[in-house]
């Protein structure tokens, strides 16, 4: 088996190529043509022949196979069906946004965290994605646009910190400034709150931008709603944000889908900002996007206003978030993985 040179660091690289005798600046080189989605070793025309050769028996260069392609309609959002070398898929969004252009990736194969509102939770977690097959969807995804990803948002498949090592690799690769040079401060990663795994995220002091899917600010709810809750419980997650925030100064959002009768009652509003508030974190409310199957329906106008009101009376900072992509199934909750015509 070849090493898997898109997962190395820019650091490991020129450690590798040290050894072997080449100066490290050829290290750069290989990692700014693996940033820009370089398909082959014999691509990289400013590498020497023989060491492209002495390169290629080395070391592989992931290749995910396109499966399929699809464009909404209304907002120009897109989302990709990748096929990895092994046969597992995850798929990928894209978002134009007036401050740029989003890639939303997934970090697994599936996921294990069996949400019930959530169309990933399904068919449970395959496997994790390596650190290359993340920039693969970010790079080779950007390059079917024709533009380079300018932010990125870990919400698609999987749990990040359920795949914390390889994300981690993945965050230090793709800001590099010798390669992809996207920043810390524009990449939002959402969790739905391994406290644990925050509590670490915390002690590296990255400026990401985290995200926790909240969805209920008690734990008869949310434990109903997301199975992780019954291990960590909400309050735990508040603190364990709240120690992300003064670790970082980087403010927390919580995420929380309305679903009809289930989590959208004014008294819940008002318990929600009192958390959010006190946590000092910022809200981002959307309406539950319909899944296959899926046994909640999104809050209704009426309930929408008054968990509003609610929230409003008790001034929490928060955004109704505008929903891209629906009518190709590629907004949040609703990423499966599948080919056509498969469960
Ligand atoms: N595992 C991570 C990353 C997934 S991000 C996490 O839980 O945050 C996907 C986001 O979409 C999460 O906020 C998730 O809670 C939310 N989501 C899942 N299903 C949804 C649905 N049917 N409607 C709206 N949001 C949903």
């Amino acid at each position: 088996m070849r090493t898997d040179i898109k997962s190395m660091t820019s650091g490991e690289l020129a450690a590798e190529f040290e050894k072997m005798g080449e100066p490290r600046y050829r290290a750069g080189q290989v990692f700014k043509w693996l940033s820009e989605g370089a398909r082959s070793f014999d691509a990289m025309t400013d590498i020497p022949k023989g060491l492209r050769a002495r390169l290629d028996e080395l070391y592989g260069i992931s290749r995910p196979r396109l499966l399929r392609a699809q464009t909404a309609q209304r907002d120009g959002t897109a989302k990709y069906l990748w096929e990895f070398e092994d046969g597992n898929c995850a798929e990928s969004v894209a978002m134009r946004y007036s401050h740029g252009e989003t890639a939303c990736i997934s970090c697994q194969a599936g996921c294990r965290m069996g949400c019930a509102f959530c169309a990933t939770a399904a068919g449970g977690l395959a496997r994790d994605l390596t650190a290359s097959e993340m920039l693969d969807q970010v790079v080779l995804g950007g390059a079917e646009r024709g533009v380079r990803a300018t932010n990125i948002v870990l919400m698609g498949m999987g749990e990040p910190l359920d795949n914390f090592d390889n994300v981690l690799r993945f965050l230090r690769i793709v800001g590099d400034a010798g390669g992809a040079n996207i920043g810390m401060r524009r990449i939002s990663l959402s969790t739905c709150g391994l406290t644990e795994k925050v509590d670490k995220l915390s002690e590296y002091n990255l400026q990401l931008t985290l995200s926790i899917s909240l969805h209920a600010p008690d734990d008869e709810t949310r434990s109903r709603l997301m199975p992780v809750n019954t291990v960590t419980g909400v309050d735990r997650l508040f603190d364990s944000a709240r120690r992300y925030f003064s670790a970082t100064g980087r403010r927390v959002s919580y995420e929380y889908a309305l679903i009809d009768r289930i989590n959208d009652y004014p008294s819940q509003a008002r318990s929600l900002a009192r958390k959010v508030n006190k946590a000092g974190g910022h809200l981002n409310l959307i309406t539950l996007n319909r899944v296959p199957g899926g046994q909640f329906l999104p809050s209704g106008r009426e309930r929408v206003r008054a968990f509003e009101d609610a929230l409003r009376a008790a001034r929490v900072n928060y955004t109704f978030r505008r929903k891209l992509g629906g009518d190709i199934d590629a907004a949040c909750g609703q990423l499966r993985g599948a080919a056509r015509g498969q469960a």
